[in-house]
């Protein structure tokens, strides 16, 4: 299998079944004569949800599940600070954005002080797919270029322009003529200096947009790589690669869609573990608890380029409504202590896991920084990426109740992603349900 045969919507996809119970038939019926092609579901028994609270999903034949792959209600679902925000600003008033209004700017200025100075200006955007679009435009601009350097197995997001920098998203895993590949950083492929390695690799496909006479706009990445597979270790390993792109004169844009709000245990930012300050700053997904609330950060000289040029209006980005959101989700990271949860339960987590590897067959390495893990599931040589095998092993999670997904070029990497409030009780029952799966039990 090659690397790009797993388009990332094919990791843990429906892909038709029988047998299904009658409730779950008759809504995937319904489902594929409506969205026809475009249906995307999870799992060979795709989950009929009525509720969920907390770390927990329950479904409609009654049944519970730990939910330990959900980055967007990130604080908790249905966590009552936010439920009670939002419903009370809908109930107050709710606009588009062309008006004054008290609490989004009580929410810019919050957000944008958790960043360095230098980044003080925000727009407001309703997915991350439209701040990472926005985020390309502002790198064209000040560059004059058109090239942007990615990971192999990146996700960015699902505009026409954004999808040209998501090699994740096509399965002929053809590359627009503006885009070039690096691998993801890990040991396997730049070995024990990943830092130097993913810098070198960086800076030769820069050499190559310019050899081309595209040129350099920008280096985006997903500050935890995510859809990579994972990798966060050693901190600061992304420094050299940023600091290349800087001296091509190209701008460096931290995509926090995944990693942002306090989920890597260190801080709200996943680019602050490498000591970076970038140019760009992309937020989405968590940012709202499930409210669509999403935005870009960045230095005013950038924002004043496009403007000057286009100007920016978002109907709903940053509405009253998702003001409330999105102050909620930062009372509730604040208030509830969960940076230093997602540390304390994240750490418990990776050390169970890391000795898992070598006592319980198929596991492999472990990565990641607080509640965002990858771990690999391998063949019988302790390596060897085990895509069908990561497969089997989400359906029989599922099936003890735990609901988690895949990441990577071969779709062997669990991806542990819980909201953040998980419990050193629910993050054991993982690993137990785990250990027991890989006895087969
Ligand atoms: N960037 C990353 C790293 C993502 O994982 C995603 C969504 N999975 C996006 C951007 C796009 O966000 P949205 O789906 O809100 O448009």
């Amino acid at each position: 299998m090659t690397a790009q045969t797993k388009r990332i919507l094919s990791l843990n996809a429906f892909e038709g079944g029988t047998n299904l119970p009658a409730d779950v038939a008759a809504l995937v019926a319904r489902r594929r004569n409506t969205f026809g092609a475009g249906s995307v579901l999870f799992y060979d028994e795709p989950l009929h949800i009525v509720k969920a609270e907390g770390c927990h999903i329950y479904t409609a034949d009654g049944r519970k599940y730990l939910d330990l792959y959900n980055n967007v209600p990130s604080v908790g679902h249905c966590h009552p600070g936010v439920v009670a925000a939002v419903s009370a600003q809908l109930a107050a008033f709710n606009t588009h954005t062309r008006y004054l209004y008290d609490n989004i700017h009580d929410y810019a200025e919050r957000l944008l002080a958790s960043f360095p100075p230098a980044l003080s200006n925000i727009v407001f955007t309703c997915t991350g797919s439209e701040s990472n679009d926005f985020a390309l435009r502002l790198a064209r601009l000040a560059t004059g270029k058109d090239g942007f350097v990615v990971t192999r197995t990146a996700y960015h997001g699902n505009t026409t322009a954004v999808t040209d920098v998501s090699p994740s998203s096509s399965r002929s895993g053809k590359l627009a003529p503006h885009v070039r590949i690096v691998e993801a950083p890990g040991s396997a492929a730049y070995g024990a200096d990943i830092g130097a390695g993913f810098a070198a690799a960086v800076q030769a496909a820069i050499a190559d947009l310019e050899a081309a006479g595209i040129g350099f706009a920008g280096l985006l990445v997903d500050t935890i790589f995510s859809s990579d597979g994972v990798f966060a270790d050693p901190p600061g390993f992304l420094a050299p690669a940023v600091a290349a792109a800087h001296r091509a004169g190209g701008l460096f844009i931290a995509d926090e869609v995944q990693p942002g709000f306090g989920r890597t245990g260190g801080g709200l930012w996943g680019f602050a573990r490498h000591g970076l300050v970038p140019d760009v700053v992309t937020m989405g997904k968590p940012m709202g608890n499930g409210y669509p609330l999403a935005g870009v950060v960045t230095r005013p000289d950038l924002l004043q380029a496009l403007c000057d040029e286009y100007g920016y209006f978002n109907t709903f980005g940053g509405s009253p409504a998702a003001a409330a959101a999105g102050l909620a989700v930062l009372d509730a990271i604040e208030g509830e202590g969960l940076i230093e949860n997602v540390a304390k339960v994240g750490g418990h987590l990776k050390e169970r896991l890391a000795a898992l590897r070598g006592n319980a067959a198929g596991i492999g390495e472990v990565r990641g920084a607080g509640l965002y893990l990858g771990l690999d599931i391998v063949g019988e040589d302790g390596t060897s990426p085990d895509g069908a095998g990561a497969s089997r092993m989400i359906n029989a999670l599922r099936a003890k109740g735990v609901l988690i997904g895949a990441a990577g070029p071969f779709g062997h990497t669990l991806k542990i992603r819980p909201p953040l409030c998980l419990g050193l009780d629910e993050a054991d029952y993982f690993v137990d349900a785990l250990s027991a799966i890989c006895r087969g039990a």
